[in-house]
Formats: C-alpha cells, structure tokens, sequence
C-alpha cells in the first residue's frame, strides 16, 4: 500500500464510449494501491454523452469533474486538472487506457528513487506499441520526432508524447503554470521545461496500445504542433518561462 496521495488526472474529450469502464478500472487499482487518492476527470469540450456519463459516474466513485465547455485541446485541460489537484505525487493519464494504470507501481519506485517526473516511453528498450498503425501516423511521429529535437533541443528524451506522465508535486507546481501550449505538443512544454529548470528526468519503457481511434487530425494537427514548438522557442526568448514566485 503506498502512503503518499496520488492525484490522477484524465483528459476526456469524446470519450463516451469507454470513459466509465475506464474511469473505474483506475478506480479500483487505486483503491487497492492508495491510502489516499483523488481522480480528477477534465471534460474538454465533448460533444457527446461524455460528461453525463462522468456525472453518472460521481453517484458510484469519489470523482472530480472539471468542465471545460469548449474544445481547446489535452494541453489546456490536463494543466487544469493538474493545477486543481493537490496529490503528493501527480499524473495523467489518456483516457483510453492505452498505458494501463498497473504500469503506474514502477514509476512510483523511480519517484522514490528520486526522480522529478518519470514519463512513458515507447522507444527506450522494452517499450512496445501493440497497434495497427494508420501508416500516416507512422510517418508524422518520425517527423515530429526529429523536428522537435532540433527545434526544443531535447535529444536526451527519446519519447515526449505518451500520455502517461508522473510527476512529484513540486515538479508539477514548477511546470504545469508555465505550459502555454494547448494541444499535442504541450508533452514537448513539459520536457522543455524539465530541462530548463534541471528536473531530473527518467523514460520507462511500457506496452502501448492504442486503439485505431484517435483525436488526432491528420491534416490540422501536425502543422499546429510544429507552430507550437516554435512558440516553445519563442516563449523562451521572450523569457516568458521564468518561474514567478
Ligand atoms: N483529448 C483531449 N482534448 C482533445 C483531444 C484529446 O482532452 O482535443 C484527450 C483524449 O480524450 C485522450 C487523450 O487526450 O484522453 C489522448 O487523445 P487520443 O487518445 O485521441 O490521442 P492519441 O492516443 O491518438 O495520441
Ligand atoms: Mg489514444
């Protein structure tokens, strides 16, 4: 049984379909896991049945929902969700369990270990993605890949985009009110951030699997998350990340 409270934090949009089976799966590894936890639920926007199905859902579970009523991307309401949290230790998580929340007890011991933030990763060894790829989406990741780390300069990270994130408290509370960036590539914000502030920092490999269905726009996305590392870049000459007291 672990002691500290843990915070989780799941970015829901769309998400009708399995958002309660998950949201209790989660539920009732934490339960077994945690002395003490919150489930923070973030609605970004959703235009289907999403936040009835979590409202229905808080008459069974202890659940926070926060409601963002229009659609402004994963960036802006998992920084919602982590700044309204209160947890020792801090997460996010997709919503689609795509990394199962059993893969959490690992991370947990490197944050004990000492480790500012520890974030999945398909591409250190052991990681894995069990999907069939569109192979568009093969071809974008490569790209975003080599782009961002020219662009943010942050080769010693292998893999910025999982979806599954831990983070110390403090860790958090330093980054999380400097993310600007709204949608896909505020995970490439985050680590730009550790890096800057010297977090330490620590990639562990898990299984992915992702269902075919994503919220990624094929067209629209890639073109904003290469504006948005620019933006990281440009924030930073502005000395828009200085971290106020
Ligand atoms: N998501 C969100 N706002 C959006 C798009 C996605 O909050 O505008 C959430 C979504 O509900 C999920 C997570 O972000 O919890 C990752 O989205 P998705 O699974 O579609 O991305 P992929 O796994 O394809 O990268
Ligand atoms: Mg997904």
């Amino acid at each position: 049984m672990n002691s500290e409270k843990i915070s989780v934090v799941i970015p829901c949009f769309n998400e009708e379909r399995n958002i309660a089976s998950n949201i209790r799966k989660i539920f009732s590894y934490l339960e077994i896991n945690f002395e003490n936890f919150e489930i923070i639920a973030v609605n970004d926007g959703s235009t289907d049945k999403t936040i009835e199905e979590l409202k229905n859902l808080q008459n069974e579970i202890p659940l926070t929902i926060i409601d963002n009523f229009e659609n402004e991307g994963k960036g802006k309401v998992v920084r919602d969700g982590i700044l309204k949290s209160n947890g020792e230790i801090v997460m996010f998580l997709d919503a689609d369990l795509a990394i199962p929340v059993e893969e959490l007890e690992k991370f947990l011991v490197e944050i004990r270990n000492g480790y500012d933030l520890v974030i999945a990763s398909r591409l250190v060894p052991g990681g894995k993605v069990i999907q069939k790829v569109l192979w568009y989406r093969i071809i974008m990741e490569k790209a975003f890949r080599v782009i961002r780390t020219i662009i943010i300069n942050n080769y010693k990270v292998k893999d910025t985009q999982c979806g599954f994130k831990v983070f110390k408290r403090e860790a958090a509370m330093k980054i999380f009110p400097l993310i600007t960036i709204k949608r896909f590539a505020f995970d490439s914000e985050i680590i730009f951030l550790a890096g800057k502030y010297k977090l330490k920092t620590k990639e562990l490999p898990i299984t992915l699997q992702n269902p075919i269905r994503s919220h990624i726009r094929i067209f629209r996305d890639p073109f904003n998350m290469l504006c948005d590392l620019f933006k990281i870049r440009i924030n930073d000459a502005k000395l828009k990340y200085r971290i106020r007291k």
